[in-house]
C-alpha cells in the first residue's frame, strides 16, 4: 500500500506512486522488436532491454536484461480510465471534501499518456473530470446541512512564466510570496463551477491556450506544465452556532514532456524549453522525496515555478500520487527507463520510511542527501 508516516508536526502525509503503460500504437509494434513492459499482478512491471534480442540471450542474461519494479499500483493498456481514478484520486476527493488538499501528478516522456489520463475524452473522460464529477456529487449529497462554493483555476508554466489558461489575454502573470510563506499567482482567474458538464467545456478551452510547438520528437509535444486547482469552501448551515468554514483544494497536474532536450535534437529556444522542464522535475522530484522523509525539517521549493506553486499543498497535511506513463514499445526504450527510475525512486523512499522507524535525525539527513544526488546524477547522464 502507499507509504504513511507521521511528519514533524504530527501530521499525516502519504504518497502513492503508480505506473501506467499505455497500448502499443501499431506503427510503434512496426518499428522494433515490440514489447519492453508489462504489468503484471496489478503492481509489478516487468521491464525488458530489447537487446536481448532473442531468448537464448534472454536466458544466458536474464538479470541483466530484465528487471522488475513494485508499485502501488501498475496498470496496463486495457485498464480502464475509470479503475485508474477509483485507485489513484477517488480516496483524495473525500479528503478534500474533509478540508484537506491533496496532489496528483501525470509524469512521463510526450506521448507516453499523461493528457489522457488526466484529462481523457468526452467519452471517456480522465482524471479532472471524474474528481470533479464526485466532488459535485458530495455536494449535492450534503447540500442540506452544508454550503459549498467550489472554484476551479487553470494555469500552465512555461520557461518558468505562468499563464493563466482560462483567460488566454492573461500573459505573463507574478508569483508572491505571503508573510506565510505560500505561493499566490496574481491575477490568476478562478471560476465557480457547479456542475461536472461545465468542467470539460472549461478544460478543453483551457487545454487549446496550452503551448504545443512542434520539436524533432513529437509533432504536438507539450512543453508546459497544466495545473488545474479546485478550491472547495464550505460552511455549515446549522443555526445558533458559530459558523465553522473548511477549504481543501485538489492540484492535479499534467507535467510537461520529461524526455531530455538532447532528444528532441533542439537548439535554441527548444533547448532551453527542455533545460527549464528537466529543472523543474529535477526540483520536483527532491521536494517529493525530501517531504517523504520524516524528519526533514526543510525543502527547498524555491528551486522553481512549478515547486513553488506546490509548496502550499505539498507542505503539511497532504496526500499525493504521482501517475508516472510509459509506452510499451521497444523504440521508447531509453525514456521509458528513465521514468521508471524516477517513479521508483520517489517510491521507495517512503517505503524505506515506514519500515525504519528508529532512523535518527542523521541518518534521515543522510538518506535524503544520497537521494538527492542519485537524482541529480540520474538527470545529469
Ligand atoms: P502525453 O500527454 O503524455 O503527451 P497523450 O495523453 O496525448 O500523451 O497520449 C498520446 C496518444 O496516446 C493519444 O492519442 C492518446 O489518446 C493515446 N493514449 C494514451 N494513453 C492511452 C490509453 N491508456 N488508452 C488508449 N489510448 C491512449
Ligand atoms: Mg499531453
Amino acid at each position: 500500500m502507499a507509504g504513511k508516516h507521521k511528519s514533524t508536526d504530527g501530521q499525516q502525509q502519504q504518497l502513492t506512486v503508480a505506473l501506467r503503460i499505455r497500448p502499443i500504437f501499431a506503427n510503434e509494434a512496426n518499428r522494433g522488436p515490440g514489447v519492453v513492459a508489462r504489468a503484471v499482478a496489478g503492481k509489478i512491471v516487468i521491464f525488458q532491454n530489447p537487446q536481448a534480442r532473442n531468448t537464448a540471450d534472454v536466458l544466458r542474461a536474464k538479470r541483466s536484461h530484465e528487471k522488475r519494479f513494485v508499485f502501488d499500483w501498475a496498470f496496463d493498456g486495457k485498464t480502464t480510465q475509470e479503475e485508474v481514478y477509483i485507485k489513484t484520486t477517488k480516496q483524495l476527493v473525500d479528503n478534500v471534501m474533509k478540508g484537506y488538499n491533496a496532489t496528483v501528478f501525470a509524469y512521463g516522456a510526450t506521448g507516453a499518456g499523461k493528457t489522457h489520463t488526466m484529462v481523457g475524452t468526452d467519452q471517456d473522460p480522465g482524471i479532472m473530470v471524474r474528481a470533479l464529477s464526485d466532488l459535485f456529487k458530495e455536494v449535492r449529497n450534503n447540500s442540506d446541512a452544508t454550503s459549498y462554493e467550489v472554484k476551479m483555476s487553470y494555469l500552465e508554466v512555461y520557461n518558468e512564466n505562468i499563464r493563466d489558461l482560462l483567460n488566454s489575454h492573461s500573459g505573463q502573470l507574478d508569483l508572491r510570496e505571503d508573510s506565510q510563506g505560500n505561493h499566490q499567482v496574481i491575477g490568476l482567474s478562478e471560476v465557480s463551477v457547479s456542475n461536472e458538464y461545465e468542467v470539460m467545456k472549461i478544460l478543453t478551452k483551457g487545454n487549446k491556450n496550452r503551448t504545443q510547438e512542434a520539436t524533432g520528437a513529437n509533432q504536438t509535444s507539450s512543453r508546459s506544465h497544466a495545473m488545474l486547482q479546485v478550491h472547495v469552501k464550505q460552511s455549515d448551515r446549522l443555526r445558533n452556532t458559530v459558523q465553522k468554514v473548511r477549504t481543501g483544494t485538489l492540484y492535479m497536474v499534467d507535467l510537461a514532456g520529461s524526455e531530455r532536450a538532447s532528444h528532441t535534437r533542439n537548439t535554441g529556444q527548444r533547448f532551453k524549453e527542455g533545460a527549464h522542464i528537466n529543472m523543474s522535475l529535477l526540483a520536483l522530484g527532491n521536494c517529493i522525496n525530501a517531504l517523504a522523509v520524516r524528519g526533514v525539517k526543510y525543502v527547498n521549493f524555491r528551486d522553481s515555478k512549478l515547486t513553488r506553486l506546490l509548496k502550499e499543498p505539498l507542505s503539511g497535511n497532504c496526500q499525493t500520487v504521482m501517475i508516472a506513463h510509459i509506452s510499451p514499445a521497444a523504440i521508447h526504450f531509453d525514456e521509458s527507463r528513465n521514468t521508471l527510475l524516477y517513479a521508483d525512486r520517489a517510491k521507495n523512499i517512503t517505503n524505506k520510511v515506514s519500515n525504519e522507524k528508529k532512523m535518527s535525525d542523521e541518518d534521515m539527513k543522510k538518506l535524503r542527501d544520497d537521494i538527492i544526488v542519485s537524482f541529480n546524477r540520474q538527470m545529469e547522464v
